[in-house]
């Protein structure tokens, strides 16, 4: 039903279920379920996925959740998670095994690098670095054994541009798992799988909620692919409590609207910021001095919500900035209807040494600004206060 929607009708309508007659998907608040003639047969058949055995295993707002956020991303199957981090630490664990090898890049949300460059190595699995916006380092920098390929579709958070034409088209041919991180530019803004990539991760904590009061990731892709993802999740056990879904589904009913907003916001904030004198520079990927500007008009329909600038006078200047920000708050978080901002190398990056931020161009001064869905005007006159 519904496969010629558009996204807003999908954000609204896709996944929910009317039990009972009810408009909305009710709450099914339950760790269990009664073990009927069904429940026992798709558990002697090893496909507990098939029936509502136990909620770790599969739960009614879990489904409709899911379907949701697989339907926005043109995917056929979906899984949630108990947080962005459950949904990348299962997907990876469940494609990758000792002796494989993963190619990804240093520009990745710090949870995820230390989860990458921590956990898996220790696991027998390679890890090595390339460039997102380079298909041709991608290739050369592939190895026999590369198994999986990650990137995240706007890096964060110097909002480097996956080059996803080229890379999803060649892994598709090559049969390796593109897995893209879609936090940043949601299913509006961009659908990796569109573009050949294989898996698509998310956040939902950010954007696809909403409305930052709750944790929750998801993982989509082809039915054989999450048929692996969700056995990983259901030993590691990260999966989504129902009350969480039934909440991150109504959330996500607006999300059409909330990113059309986030990106005219999103503009308008940074073009006010490359106009000012007390900041060195902006990277957003709707301004013409953003370097990846035709892979931009190639591939995304909504430049987005997220700003990153640098202040001139380094990060004491900066913390100045956030601390007399009124209207912005100072948080580490992203997506919601709420204005955020936050200084990377304090939070999100922290981990990395002084080499490995000038590296990637984490440099002094550099701040992260989530837009939210208030008025452009008064975000502005906000900055502009706290520049003066
Ligand atoms: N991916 C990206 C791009 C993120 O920014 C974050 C968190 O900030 C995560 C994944 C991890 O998500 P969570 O905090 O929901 O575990």
């Amino acid at each position: 039903m519904g496969n010629g929607w558009g996204l807003s009708t999908v954000s609204v309508h896709a996944g929910g279920r009317n039990y009972e007659g009810s408009l909305t998907t009710p709450l099914f608040q339950t760790s269990t379920y009664l073990l009927t003639p069904q429940a026992y047969q798709a558990i002697e058949k090893g496909k507990p996925r098939e029936g509502w055995v136990y909620t770790r295993w599969g739960n009614q707002n879990q489904l409709a959740v899911a379907e949701k956020v697989a339907r926005l991303e043109g995917a056929e199957d979906g899984l949630v998670f108990s947080s962005g981090m459950a949904a990348i630490s299962s997907l990876l664990l469940a494609l990758l095994r000792k002796g494989d090898h993963l190619l990804t890049t240093r520009d990745l949300y710090g949870g995820t690098y230390s989860f990458i460059t921590q956990e898996l190595p220790s696991r027998g699995i390679e890890v090595s670095f390339t460039d997102q916006r380079n298909p041709r380092r991608v290739k050369e920098d592939v190895r026999p054994n590369t198994k999986v390929i990650f990137f995240e579709s706007l890096s964060n958070p110097l909002l480097k541009l996956v080059s996803l034409p080229e890379i999803g088209e060649w892994t598709r041919e090559e049969g390796i798992h593109l897995v893209i991180d879609n936090t940043f530019t949601t299913p509006i803004n961009l659908r990796p799988l569109d573009w050949g990539a294989d898996v698509v991760v998310h956040s939902c904590t950010k954007y696809l909620n909403g409305h930052s009061d709750l944790m929750a990731g998801a993982v989509v892709g082809r039915k054989e692919v999450l048929n692996k993802v969700w056995e990983v999740m259901v030993k590691l056990g990260g999966c989504l409590d129902p009350h969480a879904c039934f909440l991150l589904e109504r959330g996500m009913k607006t999300l059409a609207l909330r990113v059309k907003r986030q990106n005219e916001n999103g503009l308008r904030v940074a073009e006010f910021l490359e106009s000012h004198p007390k900041v060195l520079r902006v990277i957003y990927p709707g301004l013409t001095s953003y370097p990846q500007r035709e892979l931009v008009d190639r591939t995304l329909s909504g430049y987005g919500g997220m700003v990153t600038f640098q202040v001139k006078g380094g990060d004491n200047r900066a913390l100045q900035v956030m601390a007399k920000l009124k209207l912005i708050k100072e948080a580490t978080s992203l997506g919601g209807i709420d204005s955020l901002i936050s200084m990377p190398t304090n939070t999100s990056h922290h981990h990395l040494s002084v080499q490995e931020k000038a590296e990637l161009g984490i440099e002094p001064g550099l701040l992260r600004l989530s837009v939210g869905i208030e008025d452009a005007d008064d975000l502005i006159g906000d900055l502009a206060s706290a520049l003066r």
